[in-house]
């Protein structure tokens, strides 16, 4: 068999052109070195979906950071993940800083992006009352918004693989050959296959993939962001998502209230060598929780319960490669997709799609398509009689695993039957292990679940594939009594 297309990497690029591509009659197989999706820079990042004002319209992201952006709604109606189009502030505390905040401001609306507010400190107070008292002015983006990440991937990826595209995870290309006709492309454990077309949407490691297939030389340099996560019942969460006036390197440090619910500040941008240094500290964390207290009231260090780090992939220019190679036959590069890469990914997918049918693809409309998900069922939004009806059906809906995130049983099997059978796929597809308590108390019933819906073994259990096994030996006992069912 031959693929009309193979996609190289399973982050929001790579997905949401495999979302697109499924809306068409072709043979696209969605390629992951990891386990599970979503598990590249695409589950590590603040989750912003960015409002069109931080990079000139000459640049490519910023186009499709400003159709991506546009897009979300819709995904959202099909795909059912979480997004909140809660409003941007960005503020400035003294008048050097407005210098900014106006540039900003200008450069969103020569962007053409629509409802942008100038605000004085008063009518910053009232569309956010935690901000600090001392702040000058600034502007309002209410088409900004936040999303769940590793929803909105797993989500993609679904909808992709109902419409019939072919997700290969654990596959990590390793080797490229063009014999005329098609790719043969091979993983590193000797799994091979044949697509005509192939897009490198490899993330942190396109220059790597890129350079496989003899197409263009480039370095992606690994720009460190560290985020930090608050505590569910912190006070200081704001409505709106709170932007400092950016610096040279990055959007400056925020503060977010994440779709689900939860409170973040965040991130930090350094250089780093390796491509896997996901390492966070403490002197980060203390300079972090100082910058965003500035801004907004009442954040402590107490109130921080965890903290991870993503990479930005980066290229010399600054800006995304997205383009057909010229040195590689049919060979798509979609390369450099940093910051704004999450908000401008739907229109990543569109933009993908277009450059493959340049290419010579032939793309004919199905007659039909799965448009819709149908939506998830989760008990922490369910009313008490909604609890009921579910417990008298199945109690395992009202047993609750994960106390943190009020995450049932129930929901926990839902994402081990969808294929996320590592401690992390299942924590990123239904939150248990994000709460206060960080897994502490739920990760040994999540595994005793995902061993006794799947039969691995619990000493082969990993935390998110590869050697990241969660147990040292062999326990003797490693059966959970299922719960009766009626
Ligand atoms: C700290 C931080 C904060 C950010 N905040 C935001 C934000 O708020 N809003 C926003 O719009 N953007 C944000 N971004 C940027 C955004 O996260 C990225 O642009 C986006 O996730 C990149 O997605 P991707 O699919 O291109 O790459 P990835 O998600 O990295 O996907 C690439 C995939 O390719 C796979 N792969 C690599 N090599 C191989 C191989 N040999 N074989 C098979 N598969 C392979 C990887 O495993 C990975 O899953 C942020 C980034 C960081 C680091």
């Amino acid at each position: 068999m031959i693929y009309d297309a193979a996609i190289i990497g399973a982050g929001v690029s790579g997905a949401s052109t495999a979302w697109q591509l499924s809306h068409f009659d072709c043979k696209t197989v969605l390629l992951e070195r990891w386990a599970d999706v979503g598990f590249g820079v695409s589950k590590a990042n603040s989750g912003i979906v960015h409002g069109g004002f931080h990079h000139p319209v000459s640049s490519l992201k910023a186009r499709l950071e400003i159709q991506g952006n546009l897009m979300f709604e819709q995904l959202q109606y099909e795909l059912d993940f979480p997004f909140s189009r809660c409003g941007i502030l960005v503020v400035a505390f003294s008048e050097e800083q407005m210098v900014t905040v106006r540039k900003l401001y200008n450069q969103g609306i020569a962007n053409g992006v629509r409802n942008l507010e100038m605000c004085g400190r008063d009518r910053l107070l009232e569309l956010e009352p935690k901000l600090n008292a001392e702040v000058v002015g600034g502007f309002f983006a209410p088409n900004g918004g936040t999303i769940e990440p590793y929803r909105y991937v797993f989500s993609l990826v679904e909808g992709a693989t109902r419409n019939g595209v072919e997700l290969l995870c654990n596959y990590e290309v390793s080797q490229a050959e063009h014999n005329g006709e098609y790719w043969l492309v091979t993983a590193a454990d000797g799994r091979e296959i044949k697509a005509r077309r192939v897009v490198n949407a490899a993330g942190l490691f396109a220059d790597h993939i890129s350079k496989l297939f003899g197409a263009e030389e480039f370095t992606i340099h690994p720009r460190k962001g560290e985020e930090y996560l608050l505590d569910r019942n912190s006070q200081a969460r704001p409505q709106r998502v709170v932007f400092p006036v950016p610096t040279k390197d990055s959007k400056g440090v925020l503060v977010i209230p994440t779709a689900e619910g939860t409170t973040m500040i965040g991130p930090t941008a350094d250089p780093v060598e390796d491509k896997l240094d996901t390492t966070t500290s403490a002197d980060h964390m203390q300079r972090i929780v100082s910058l965003v207290r500035q801004m907004v009231n009442g954040i402590t260090p107490r109130d921080v319960i965890t903290s991870f780090a993503g990479l930005r992939p980066v290229l010399d220019t600054e800006d995304f490669y997205i383009d057909r190679s010229q040195k590689a036959p049919h060979f798509i590069q979609v390369a450099g997709i940093q910051s704004p890469g999450l908000t401008a990914s739907p229109a990543i997918g569109l933009y993908v799609k277009d450059l493959l049918k340049a290419d010579g693809m032939t793309l004919t409309e199905k007659t039909e398509v799965v448009q819709k998900l149908p939506p998830r069922r989760e008990i922490r939004k369910e009313t008490p009689e909604t609890l009921a009806e579910l417990h008298a059906d199945d109690p395992r809906w009202t047993h609750v695993v994960c106390r943190c995130e009020n995450i049932s049983e129930a929901e926990i099997i839902e994402a081990v039957r969808k294929g996320h059978t590592t401690l992390d796929g299942v924590k990123f597809y239904t939150r248990a292990g994000m709460g206060r308590c960080q897994g502490g108390f739920c990760s040994a019933k999540i595994m005793k679940i995902i061993s006794r819906e799947t039969g691995i073994p619990m000493e082969e259990l990993t935390k998110k594939g590869g050697s990241s096994r969660l147990l040292a030996g062999r326990l003797e006992n490693t059966t959970i009594d299922p719960m009766p069912e009626k």
